[in-house]
């Protein structure tokens, strides 16, 4: 246990249960020694969140739907009524109709592309605001993107879409807030098998293509995306903002097929 994070206060918004990219980041900061909320969407999710956050003593868990403006602006109204301040915040939040992660892109209807967009992309520009609001004294601010904003996957459609947006407005807001000494900052992982995972088309396929071709010759673990949430939600990380940064076993530089690797 460390002391990197001590005095920092940060919420975490998206867990569904310990497989998640947001507990990986969550314990990561709890071991060096941070205070945490966190937020859950729906009573289903809040019963296995509630126990998660006790076990590293968190302060708050609150429920906030990122689709609705009012349970977010309530979430944060609870978060600054306890607190009156925070130092970061965890965006791991990411929904489109698994009807439309597999098949073509050039398929998907204006419903399934503008809720992929609100809940995927537009939640982290309000969640941001409420956040900003909040950090008195600078702070970071952290989403959860994906190599499919900026290479076709198989499957990942509508999702690559609005990563593509979602990093662009990591680029934005980190011009908006800089001056106020938050940063904002994407961790583009590679493919991990959660809750979200299960829902795109011969995800296994993709998991097994990384393994195989990655300059690593592995899969990224949930321990790797926590210590690098940890690089960028402590002050390690003082110097960098508006970036989106690849923690994904290097996949992202390889140019073609590993000729060592086996057909799958
Ligand atoms: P997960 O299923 O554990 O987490 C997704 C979370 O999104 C859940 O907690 C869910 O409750 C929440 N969510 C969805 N709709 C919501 C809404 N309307 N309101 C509030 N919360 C909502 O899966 P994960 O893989 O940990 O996903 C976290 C983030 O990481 C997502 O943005 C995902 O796109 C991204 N990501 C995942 C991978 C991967 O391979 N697993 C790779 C790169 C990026």
């Amino acid at each position: 246990k460390g002391n990197l994070m001590a005095g920092k206060r940060g919420l975490v918004m998206g867990v569904a249960n310990d497989r998640s990219i947001a507990w990986a980041i969550a314990s990561a900061c709890a071991a060096q020694g941070a205070e945490l909320a966190f937020t859950f969407q729906g009573e289903a999710l809040g019963k296995r969140v509630r126990p998660l956050a006790e076990s590293i003593g968190a302060s708050l868990v609150v429920p906030c739907d990122v689709s609705s403006d009012d349970d977010i602006d309530a979430a944060f109204a609870e978060i600054e009524k306890k607190w009156g301040k925070i130092d970061f915040l965890v965006h791991a939040i990411g929904w489109a109709d698994k009807q439309y992660l597999r098949g073509r892109y050039v398929d998907t209807p204006r419903d399934a592309f503008l809720k992929a967009m609100d809940i995927s992309v537009y939640s982290f520009t309000a969640v941001a605001q409420r956040a900003a609001a909040l950090m008195k004294d600078g702070g970071s601010i952290l989403t959860m993107t994906y190599y499919g904003a900026e290479r076709v996957m198989p499957h990942y459609n509508v999702m690559g879409v609005a990563k593509a947006a979602l990093e662009a407005s990591v680029r934005y807001m980190s011009t908006d807030l800089g001056k106020d000494n938050i940063r904002v900052n994407a961790i583009s992982a590679g493919p991990i098998m959660t809750l979200a995972a299960n829902g795109i088309g011969d995800f296994r396929y993709i998991l097994r293509w990384n393994q195989l071709n990655a300059p690593l010759e592995r899969n990224v673990t949930l321990q790797d995306i926590g210590g690098s949430g940890l690089y960028f939600l402590s002050s390690l990380s003082s110097g960098v903002t508006g970036e989106v940064h690849h923690v994904d076993c290097g996949y992202h530089v390889i140019g073609m097929k590993n000729p060592d690797a086996p057909d799958i």
